[in-house]
């Protein structure tokens, strides 16, 4: 009898960690930006992404940098997801923390992978990471601030579990949609804007410094948490302009690396 009890306690064990590790966006938010990309690069850049990505989509590559971290010799680029960063910041503070490598790298590494990219184009691995990382620059508590770790100290409880804010951005309030990505992005690209410029280098800080001014709205958030609908009804616009931005912007990037 013992035997039998043992798997089921680990199961149950492996059930309450589970939902407690941060993946960042969540599986559906990584998608639905990839998938948005997608929808706004060229035609030459999709072809080119294609061979590179031996014709996985943008979009079921995009989670790819969070499954690596639990590779041990991946592990280091657990750091590259993240920049927390002192709130109260001026723009010019903020540029200069944003591109240091301590207390997180997201917005060093995007802008290293990016340069990477262009000398080595055909760098697979390279490309998912900028996939997946230049989605998570764009989670508001991705440059969230040192002291609780953006977020993920700040305990809530969330349609009835314990969960933090940090879950609940990464992906309790895209599942409470219960869309697919593909519908989520759907509705997304007839409802937002794609303005798709010209990439330069200077638009990684001002992407980085958007995020760093959406994260002080989502921790005065904290206090609408008790009531999941009427936080739906308040924040939900933010969060679909963050998932737009991500997509809008990753396609700048890919436009910039491989629409020539
Ligand atoms: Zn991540």
């Amino acid at each position: 009898m013992n035997k039998k009890k043992t798997p089921l306690l680990l199961l149950c064990i492996i059930g309450l960690i589970i939902p407690q590790m941060t993946f960042a966006w969540g599986m559906t938010g990584h998608r639905v930006i990839g998938k948005l990309a997608e929808m706004n690069i060229s035609q030459k850049a999709k072809n080119r992404i294609n061979k590179v990505l031996d014709n996985t989509s943008i979009a079921m590559v995009a989670n790819w940098g969070d499954f690596i971290k639990s590779d041990s010799t991946l592990a280091y680029t657990a750091v590259w997801h993240y920049k927390d960063i002192p709130s109260g910041l001026t723009r010019e503070e903020f540029d200069k923390q944003a591109l240091t490598k301590d207390d997180g790298q997201v917005v060093y590494q995007v802008l290293r992978l990016i340069k990477e990219l262009k000398s080595h184009p055909n760098n697979a691995m390279d490309l998912k990471l900028l996939i997946h990382l230049v989605g998570d620059m764009h989670q508001p508590l991705h440059i969230g601030h040192p002291e609780d770790k953006g977020g993920n100290m700040i305990k809530i409880r969330w349609m009835g579990r314990e969960t933090n804010l940090h879950s609940l951005w990464d992906s309790g309030l895209i599942d409470m949609q219960q869309l697919s990505y593909r519908e989520y992005a759907d509705y997304l690209f007839r409802t937002q804007k794609f303005a798709l410029p010209v990439f330069q280098q200077s638009m990684v800080l001002d992407w980085a410094w958007q995020t760093y001014e959406a994260a002080q709205i989502v921790y005065n958030s904290v206090s609408d948490v008790k009531n999941p609908f009427y936080y739906d009804y308040k924040y939900r616009a933010l969060l679909e302009n963050c998932l737009s931005d991500a997509g809008d912007h990753l396609a700048i990037v890919l436009n910039y690396l491989y629409g020539k």
